[in-house]
């Protein structure tokens, strides 16, 4: 799908399956600032509460930042917005979904290496690099041993 019709079509999923409205609804009860961003994708700035403990975070259509719009729509960032962008995708596709396999992929990644993020498929399909992760990371010991850690590599 050309990159254009994609963002189009990612725009009225999100809106559809109710994911971006969750967003902006998380927005608007935490008082962050919701500004325009690129390719059909929000952002709502100034987000003040300790968990996450991320510089931004994405809900349906909506990236929420510690920062500002304007410093996550820098050219320096660009990499950064298209991580959060493919999350965008990845709620168009699942819809409300997202979040219980969202939540299966850290656990099973937190058990497999000490991280949320590494074998997480989520962030693994996003890019772990545009978002901040290291590219790999051991398997723990006792999952190295295990058959299903042979099975793994
Ligand atoms: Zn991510």
């Amino acid at each position: 799908m050309p990159p254009r019709r994609w963002h189009v079509t990612r725009t009225v999923l999100t809106a559809a399956n109710g994911t971006t409205c969750a967003g902006l609804l998380l927005a608007l009860v935490t008082r962050t600032r919701i500004r325009r961003g690129r390719d059909g994708v929000l952002i709502a700035e100034g987000w003040r509460l300790r968990m996450p403990p991320a510089s931004c975070f994405t809900i349906g259509s909506v990236i929420i930042t510690r920062r500002s719009a304007e410093w996550l729509l820098a050219e320096e960032r660009a990499v950064l917005f298209a991580h959060e962008s493919r999350h965008a995708g990845q709620y168009a596709v699942l819809g409300p979904l997202f979040w219980p396999a969202y939540w299966v992929a850290c656990g099973w990644s937190y058990l497999a290496t000490g991280s949320y993020g590494v074998h997480n498929w989520f962030e693994r399909h996003a890019g772990l690099e545009d978002g901040g992760y290291p590219p790999e990371l051991p398997l723990r010991p006792w999952l190295r041993r295990s058959w299903l850690g042979r099975l793994w590599r």
